[in-house]
């Protein structure tokens, strides 16, 4: 237990973001105008302006009073990220931004537009201390747990972006959310569970954005899925698995080595019957480590009878790592396994590769 513990805690101990009103539930957001000496109402004004215009500038509110302004800029809109650059590919339809919070510490997402929907990856933590040696994120270890109001703020930044038409040629909608940036989202739990409230709560209390249309990603926090099945919340859960055996997954997922294959997907199916959702295998193929056509029918034996959808992910090599992606051969033959099985599977495309915006390869701090 001891190890666990470690992996949670903190290393430092660092000044806190100021409290921003993306940290706050909706009645703690009128209590504290209240408290302000504000009417509870302006509350709800200030919430339109972000959810809902995202705008973040008390200064441009013309329907608040001039000079109240600078008391709702400081205590609900404190400036929590600032860009620092963004870089794009795909004619624009693909852009990965990096934000400094208030302590330098720096972080990623990254907005991508496809036919239908445009999705926005985000980090919930700064590093991560989950340790998988195949992501970049791992590497660095954990530098600190976001707050509410910092992750929020990168979807409300996307979702301007989107507004505005500055990803892709035109104006578009952001539709969908995922915890698959920097961080183990179960591993700083309260303020992920606020920020998906922000984004799916309807306006004005949030961003309005489907429940369905959110994923929360994660190594395998077994009493994190049990609690997030609590919430009675639609979110879609993924499980990064990578493997169907223990003895590999102790190596790539080294969690693992606290809560054990058969433990996570027990979770999983208990989250699917109770919300009525399939949840997603996440697996990186990684050349003759994990895509053996035996371990293809392990994972198929393990999943044929569960509401679970397989999405398989080449590998991104990091830098200085002796793996690499699968071959198409295997990669195919294992998609030929999964459905014999009668498992769903999808490839992953490799969005935003050429900017080092794609699965496991955010690591901003290495960077800078
Ligand atoms: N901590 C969460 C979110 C991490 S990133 C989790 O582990 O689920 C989202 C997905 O990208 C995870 O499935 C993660 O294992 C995967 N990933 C990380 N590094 C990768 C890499 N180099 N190539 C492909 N996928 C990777």
């Amino acid at each position: 237990m001891s190890e666990i513990k470690l992996v949670f805690e903190e290393p430092k101990q660092r000044k806190k973001a100021p409290q921003h009103l993306a940290d706050l539930t909706p009645e703690e957001r009128r209590a504290k105008a209240i408290e302000l000496g504000l009417p509870a109402f302006r509350a709800n004004q200030i919430a339109t302006h972000y959810f809902t215009h995202f705008s973040d500038d008390p200064e441009t509110w013309t329907d608040i009073p001039a000079t109240m302004r600078p008391l709702v800029a400081e205590h609900f809109m404190p400036k929590l990220i600032t860009l620092v650059k963004s870089v794009d590919c795909d004619n624009g339809k693909t852009r990965k931004d990096l934000w400094k919070l208030h302590d330098g510490v720096m972080v990623e997402s990254v907005i991508m537009r496809y036919k239908d929907r445009t999705t926005v990856c985000i980090s919930s933590q700064a590093g991560c201390g989950m340790n998988c040696p195949f992501c970049a994120t791992g590497q660095a270890g954990l530098t600190r747990n976001l707050t509410a109001g910092e992750i929020t703020a990168q979807i409300v930044a996307a979702a301007k972006a989107c507004n505005d038409g500055e990803i892709g040629e035109d104006p578009t909608r952001l539709s969908n959310v995922v915890f698959m940036g920097m961080g183990e989202p179960l591993a700083n739990y309260n303020p992920v569970i606020r920020t998906v409230r922000n984004i799916i709560s309807p306006n004005p209390d949030g961003l309005g954005i489907g429940a369905r249309s959110v994923t929360v990603s994660t190594v395998g926090l077994v009493p994190g899925i049990e609690k997030l099945m609590k919430e009675d919340i639609q979110v879609t859960l993924a499980i990064s698995l990578h493997t169907p055996d223990d003895e590999l997954r102790d190596t790539l997922v080294p969690i693992n080595s606290r809560w054990k294959v058969k433990e996570v997907l027990m979770a999983a199916d208990a989250y699917s019957d109770n919300t009525g959702r399939r949840y997603s295998v996440e697996y990186a193929m990684i050349r003759d480590i994990n895509d053996q056509a035996w371990r293809a029918d392990l994972l198929g034996r393990l999943l044929k009878n569960r509401d679970a959808h397989v999405n398989l992910i080449p590998l991104n090599p990091t830098p200085g790592s002796k793996w690499t992606a699968s071959r198409k051969k295997d990669e195919m033959e294992f998609v030929k396994i999964l459905e014999d099985y009668g498992v769903t599977v999808t490839v992953r495309d490799t969005r935003g590769r050429e900017i080092d915006g794609a699965c496991g390869q955010l690591a901003a701090a290495e960077k800078v």
